[in-house]
């Protein structure tokens, strides 16, 4: 509603004409996929398209993967880990966690990453609508058994009974077509009375022990999303946890950023003190998040060009990956990869290795203040919030208020000398980009997309700012 009241001031009688006309056609334009109105991002499918990344650079050597030894297993695990939960969707579809994986693509990438080395797949229960496992399974199966280690996930969020935990877990062997996990994780440890209730009273905790002793389970864990107490209480069991896995990057490492839906729990956890605790437990991390949902690879011009003042082909991602590999404990990085070029970029760093110097550091701390600081929306095109009923094209309409940004063209003060000819630049970059009926002044403030949103955008009232520089530039009715 907040969009309402921001247009009210200028153009109220028009925004209810417009919000019932819409509220009228929503249904129609809720089929606008079927139409193929899907957003306009690389080759029509949704997720993070690979912008940034430098064309005509050599292929990445095969031989040449960074290795991390597991003490507990002694595993040498690929220092780049497959993340499983972003494999290519079938062109058209609306959600990059579509359970329609184009698995032709999706064979390509795991193809190329064994062929370069990596070892490490990462899937869970609820990727891609479960679809993540089944065709991890299928396309593994295409390799020896001893070439790659298999990680998944009892999905703790669902609350499962012992009963059902039993038949997740034998459901997950079949679906990956596998005798044994490589890795097991307790997914999303995030309270002491969840971890208590499923994984204590229920004693899901005792079968997962007993599937391990029994050579179904090689390597136990768990991946951590949660408070203070919790992480305190599953460090102080009685367990032989062989890992963990958590969530680190630079951007909330260096700021002591606490993720939006983290800042409401009575004790959250910091990503510094987490990772201290974690360090000082000696287990073998996996990270995830390296690049906090793919914003640290969007970084804005000025960010960017501090960094390519040092290296002028390194793309964002790489010196966030370097980053957090050059950590302690740090077994393996997870990337989730759509597209072939993220593969190749991602190799192109972990093959070989080299951890930041003091001197890189200190370029990285000083890019991210020039990043903290910037007003941009901090969309990174996932495109999980799609699609929005009423056709907003929300990641583009976001990106391009972004580029705008970063070239100062948006139009900020009516007094100003260049404010008409920002205005005409505005408009017709966009228009060259998301057709008019898919522009911000289309969203009617809803709120569906906002739950869906890695993010934590409050996208409503984004769109409703932007609708306020497209009323004045007269593109609504
Ligand atoms: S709030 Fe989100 S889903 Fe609703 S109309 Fe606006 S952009 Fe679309
Ligand atoms: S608004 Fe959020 S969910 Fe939508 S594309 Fe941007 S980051 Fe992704």
């Amino acid at each position: 509603m907040k969009n309402q009241k921001s247009k009210d001031g200028g153009g109220g009688r028009t925004l209810v004409t417009r919000r019932r006309v819409l509220a009228g056609v929503a249904a129609t334009v809720g089929g606008m996929a079927g139409l193929g109105l899907v957003s306009s991002l690389k080759e029509g499918r949704p997720g993070l398209d690979p912008i940034g990344i430098p064309a005509g650079l050599p292929e990445p050597p095969t031989d040449s993967m960074t290795y991390r030894k597991n003490p507990n297993s002694g595993d040498s695990v690929s220092l780049l880990g497959f993340g499983c939960m972003r494999y290519p969707v079938m062109p058209g579809e609306t959600s990059p966690r579509s359970p329609r994986i184009d698995e032709k693509s999706a064979f390509a990438l795991v193809d190329y990453a064994i062929a370069h080395g990596v070892n490490y797949f990462d899937t869970a229960w609820g990727y891609h609508g479960g679809a993540s496992e089944i065709l991890t399974g299928r396309a593994l199966r295409r390799h020896p058994r001893e070439t790659f280690y298999l990680a998944t996930k009892m999905p703790s969020y669902q609350n499962p009974t012992l009963d059902e935990a039993k038949k997740i877990f034998f459901t997950q062997l079949k679906k990956c077509q596998v005798e044994y996990f490589d890795y097991y994780l307790l997914h999303t440890l995030s309270t002491v009375d969840n971890y208590q209730a499923v994984y204590e009273k229920e004693k899901v905790l005792d079968f997962l022990l007993e599937q391990k002793q029994k050579g179904r389970i090689r390597n136990l864990g768990w991946s951590f999303h949660g408070d203070k107490p919790m992480l305190e209480y599953v460090l102080s069991r009685d367990v032989p946890w062989d890992f963990a896995m958590i969530q680190i990057n630079y951007h909330d490492l260096l700021y002591q950023y606490i993720q939006p839906p983290y800042r409401k729990l009575p004790s959250p956890a910091p990503s510094k003190w987490m990772f201290e605790k974690m360090v000082a437990s000696g287990l073998p991390l996996v990270v995830m998040e390296p690049l906090l949902g793919g914003r640290l690879a969007r970084l804005n011009k000025k960010s960017l060009s501090i960094l390519q003042a040092e290296h002028p082909i390194a793309t964002a991602a790489s010196w966030a990956f370097r980053f957090v590999a050059g950590l302690p404990n740090i077994m393996t990085v997870l990337s989730g990869m759509t597209y072939m070029e993220h593969l190749q970029d991602n190799l192109r760093t972990y093959a070989p290795f080299s951890p930041l110097s003091d001197h890189e550091t200190q370029v990285l701390r000083k890019a991210l203040d020039a990043f903290v600081v910037a007003d941009n929306i901090r969309c990174t095109t996932c495109g999980y919030c799609m699609p929005c009923p009423y056709g907003v094209d929300i990641p583009m309409v976001f990106r391009h208020h972004n580029d705008c940004l970063d070239d100062d063209l948006v139009p900020r003060n009516v007094q100003s000398a260049d404010y008409k000819e920002l205005r005409r630049n505005y408009r017709l970059r966009l228009a060259s980009r998301v057709p008019e009926l898919r522009t911000a002044s289309h969203c009617i403030g809803c709120g569906q997309c906002v739950k869906l949103c890695p993010q934590f955008i409050d996208i409503p009232h984004e769109m409703a700012k932007l609708a306020s520089i497209l009323e004045e530039q007269g593109l609504t009715v």
